[in-house]
């Protein structure tokens, strides 16, 4: 049976308080894969401010380039439809594309998304899809966030890392230094392609 964590985003840009976190689940969980998902149009946040696409898989590919577990997936972005894309419906392609597999999904969340996960669509059905990792984020404490859906997940702590990318791009706005917050790769491209300017 293979274990394949889904870590869905938006990736703008994706930093290294995502690939430490996504390691050490990997490690924790005894992952084979950890499936990098960024989002067409993240359901919860303002539209407008979210980087192409395109920039955000390129990132995304060179940041997990060198770590063979680590795959980026187009699911999301290829939905059809102009409407939000919904991790229950990812999961749910998902299911569908890896019927002909042996395979056991886990779906990994960051503390911050717990706290909003009944505002997500179908919350329930992600327990079923799928086993949903939780995992620490500095700023939130595990008996603050706690709610009906904490206890049907599993807690994998990982090192507080206080990344953030609105921090990234609040830093590269203010003529800032993100140098060893993202792997060098993705600084260069942020810096070749003027983003977040
Ligand atoms: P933004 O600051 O733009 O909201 P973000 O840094 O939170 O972005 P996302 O792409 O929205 O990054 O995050 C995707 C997932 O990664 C979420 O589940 C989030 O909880 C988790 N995550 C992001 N940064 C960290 C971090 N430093 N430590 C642990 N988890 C993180």
């Amino acid at each position: 049976m293979k274990r394949i964590g889904i870590f869905g985003g938006t990736f703008d840009p994706v930093h290294n308080g995502h690939l430490i976190m996504a390691e050490n689940v990997k490690d924790q969980m005894h992952l084979d894969e950890v499936m990098f998902i960024p989002s067409r149009i993240p359901p919860l946040k303002d539209i407008d401010n979210v980087s192409d696409a395109a920039h955000r898989v390129n990132m995304l590919k060179l940041a997990i380039a060198g770590n063979d577990a680590f795959t980026y997936s187009d699911v999301e972005l290829n939905m059809p439809g102009t409407e939000p894309n919904y991790t229950v419906k990812t999961l749910l392609k998902l299911r569908d594309e890896y019927s002909r597999y042996e395979v056991k999904f886990y779906l990994i969340i960051g503390m911050d998304q717990l706290i909003n996960l009944h505002k997500w669509k179908d919350p329930g059905k992600l327990f079923l899809l799928s086993e949903v990792i939780i995992i620490n984020r500095p700023g939130y404490l595990i008996q603050q966030v706690e709610n009906e859906y904490s206890r049907q997940g599993i807690f994998v702590p990982v090192p507080n890392i206080d990344i953030s990318a609105t921090d990234i791009r609040f830093r590269i706005n203010e003529k800032r230094s993100i140098k060893y917050l993202v792997p060098q790769a993705v600084e260069n491209y942020i810096y070749e392609n003027n983003l977040y300017k």
